[in-house]
Parts: structure tokens; sequence; C-alpha cells
């Protein structure tokens, strides 16, 4: 796949923002996308509905947070994309959403366990639960960092949900799959609890997710 220009990424950022939001996984102004550019980033900006944002309103910053000057302000969260993306070489694309059942879950303290082989895409047995922080700071960029280590996604304690990829396409399918995941583990709590997946199951289900469909 050749590498995108710096407007397809911009664009591929707004349709992000849009499906997220057609989609339910997000409402107005909450959750916020980003995508690696060059030695920075390209952030949504703080406060635009999807319908409003536009390529052009989408922030290039630098892994410190230094703007484009004229540049729109960027999500109030640009601290946890770039802290993200400067840990983790991995990683080229970051999607953050307040998705309902993720959230209820992240609201009552229930990290998802292996409710369903599909847990997996997460890239553990399970979906962990990152420690409430405030949003926005410094603190609960570094606690959602440690909870990703060696993951695609986590729940955020009294927040919602995030998830990283090698690209944007894929960390919005994680995050969906996720939210669906999230769905079906509420489900189950509502009709006497989950009957959970062994260890061992699911450790053969992640080594068949590393030989499963395309690699990017
Ligand atoms: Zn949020």
């Amino acid at each position: 796949m050749p590498t995108p220009t710096e407007a397809q990424a911009r664009e591929a950022i707004v349709r992000a923002m849009r499906a997220l939001d057609a989609k339910g996984l997000n409402r107005g102004t909450s959750g916020n996308v980003s995508m690696r550019w060059e030695d920075g980033l390209l952030v949504t900006p703080s406060g635009v509905t999807p319908e409003a944002l536009t390529a052009d309103s989408i922030v290039r910053l630098s892994m410190d947070g230094t703007a484009d000057p004229g540049a729109l302000k960027p999500s109030s969260e640009w601290r946890m994309h770039a802290g993200l993306l400067a840990r983790r070489p991995d990683v080229r694309a970051v999607v953050h959403c307040h998705a309902r059942h993720a959230t209820i879950l992240a609201c009552a303290g229930k990290p998802i366990p292996a409710v369903h082989y599909m847990v997996g895409v997460g890239g553990g047995s399970g979906v962990p639960i990152a420690p409430y922080e405030p949003f926005g700071s410094d603190d609960l960029a570094r606690v959602v960092a440690e909870t990703l280590e060696g993951r695609f996604a986590c729940l955020m304690a009294n927040h919602g949900l995030i998830a990283v990829a090698p690209s944007l396409g894929r960390a919005m399918a994680i995050a969906e799959e996720i939210e669906e995941q999230a769905a079906v583990y509420w489900g189950t709590l509502a009709i006497g609890g989950p009957n959970l997946l062994s260890e061992a199951q699911m450790t053969d289900i992640l080594e068949r997710f590393g030989t499963y469909g395309q690699k990017r």
C-alpha cells in the first residue's frame, strides 16, 4: 500500500470520526483520533462535532504538543495520543471513544474477561481497565500507555475505550469489536454471568489470530 499523503491522512481521520458517530460508538465532541505523521502526529481538534470536522481542521502536532501556526486547539487528549505513538513504534493510529457498553463496564470497574474468542483482537485473553485519572492529564496518558503495554485495546476507568494499531482502519475495527464484546459481556451479566474460555483456549486463539486474515 503506498504511503498516504498528508491530505489523505487528514481525510481518513475525518471519515473515522464520522464513522464512530454513525456506528453509535461515540457522540458529539467526545472521542478523538490520531495518526502518526512524520516525527509527530495528526490529531482531531478540541470541541468540533463530526459534521463540522474538515481535513483542514485536523491539527498537526510535534510529539511535545507544538502545533502549526494558526492551527485549531488540539484534542484535550493529545498527550495520550502522542505518548502512545512515542512509546509504541508498532502503533500508527489511536482511536479513543466513549462507546456505551465499554463505558458501562469502565464505570462499573469490570474488565472484559475471555467471554468470547473475539476478545483476543485486543491482544490478550481479556481487556483490562486503565486506572482513573482526569481527562487530558499527563497521568491519564501514562496509565493508559502502561495498561496498553503489549496490547491493542483497553478500557479507561470511569471514562471510555481506547484502541491502537499499525493502521487507522485496524484501530477502528478493534474499537468496534471491543465495544461489541463489552455489549456481549454486559448481556451475559444480566442472565447469570458468562461461561468463560480457559487461558489455554485463549492462548490457542491468540496464536490463530497471529496467522489469520490480512496483515495490515
Ligand atoms: Zn474521552
